[in-house]
C-alpha cells in the first residue's frame, strides 16, 4: 500500500523571515509535520482509508477513528499552509482574487482584519481559513486539525487560505503575542497560489 510522505517545504527554513523565524519552521516542518504524516499511516493501517486519496477520506472521516481525522487534517492542512506562503510576497490581492474579495467583503482591509480576527478568537488550538463555494467567499475557523473538506465540519467548501493558529507556529518567535505573529504572517501570504485555488474553485 502507498504511503503518504512528508511534502518537502517548497522553500527554505529560513525563506520567510524575518516574519517566520528558521527555528519554528525547522520544528514546525520537520518534527509536527511529519509526525502527523507517520501517524496518519498508522491510523489508516488495516483500514478502507488505505489506498484512498486524503479528500476522499475526509468526504466520510466521521466513520473511521479520531486519529485519521486528527492526523490527516495535520497532514493535509500543513500542506495547504506552506503552499499558500512565500518569500518576497505579501502586499495587497490583485486581479480576479483581489476582485472577488472586494465584492465579498467591501474592500482588502476588512477582509484581512475579519480573516485576523478568526484567527485570533478561535480558542486554543485551530485554524482561520478562507474558503469558496462556487465563488462565494467566506471566513471561517476549525479546532483542532479539522478542515471544511471533512464530513464533520459545520461549513464546507474549497479551501483558499489558511492561516495555523496552533501555538507550535508562532511561540519560539512570538510566545503568546498571537496577534502579532498574524500582522506579520500577511507579509508572506502567496496571492498568486491563493487566487490559483480560487479560479479552479470556481
Ligand atoms: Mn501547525
Amino acid at each position: 500500500m502507498s504511503k503518504f510522505e512528508l511534502m518537502p517545504l517548497p522553500y527554505a527554513h529560513d525563506a520567510l523571515e524575518p516574519f517566520i523565524d528558521k527555528a519554528t519552521m525547522e520544528f514546525h516542518h520537520d518534527k509536527h509535520h511529519a509526525t502527523y504524516v507517520a501517524n496518519f499511516n498508522k491510523a489508516i493501517e488495516g483500514t478502507d482509508a488505505e489506498g484512498k486519496t486524503i479528500e476522499d477520506i475526509f468526504a466520510t472521516v466521521s466513520k473511521y477513528p479520531a486519529g485519521v481525522k486528527n492526523n490527516g487534517g495535520g497532514v493535509w492542512n500543513h500542506n495547504m499552509f506552506w503552499s499558500i506562503m512565500a518569500p518576497n510576497a505579501g502586499g495587497t490581492p490583485t486581479g480576479e482574487i483581489g476582485k472577488a474579495i472586494i465584492e465579498n467583503f467591501g474592500s482588502v482591509e476588512e477582509f484581512k482584519k475579519k480573516f485576523s480576527e478568526a484567527g485570533l478568537t478561535r480558542f486554543g488550538s485551530g485554524w482561520a481559513w478562507l474558503i469558496s463555494n462556487g465563488g462565494k467567499l467566506e471566513i471561517i475557523s476549525t479546532a483542532n486539525q479539522d478542515n471544511p473538506l471533512m464530513d464533520i465540519s459545520e461549513k464546507k467548501g474549497t479551501p483558499l487560505l489558511v492561516l495555523d493558529v496552533w501555538e507550535h507556529s508562532y511561540y519560539l518567535k512570538y510566545q503568546n503575542r498571537r496577534a502579532e505573529y498574524i500582522e506579520n504572517w500577511w507579509n508572506v501570504v502567496n496571492w498568486t497560489e491563493v487566487e490559483r485555488r480560487y479560479l479552479s474553485s470556481k
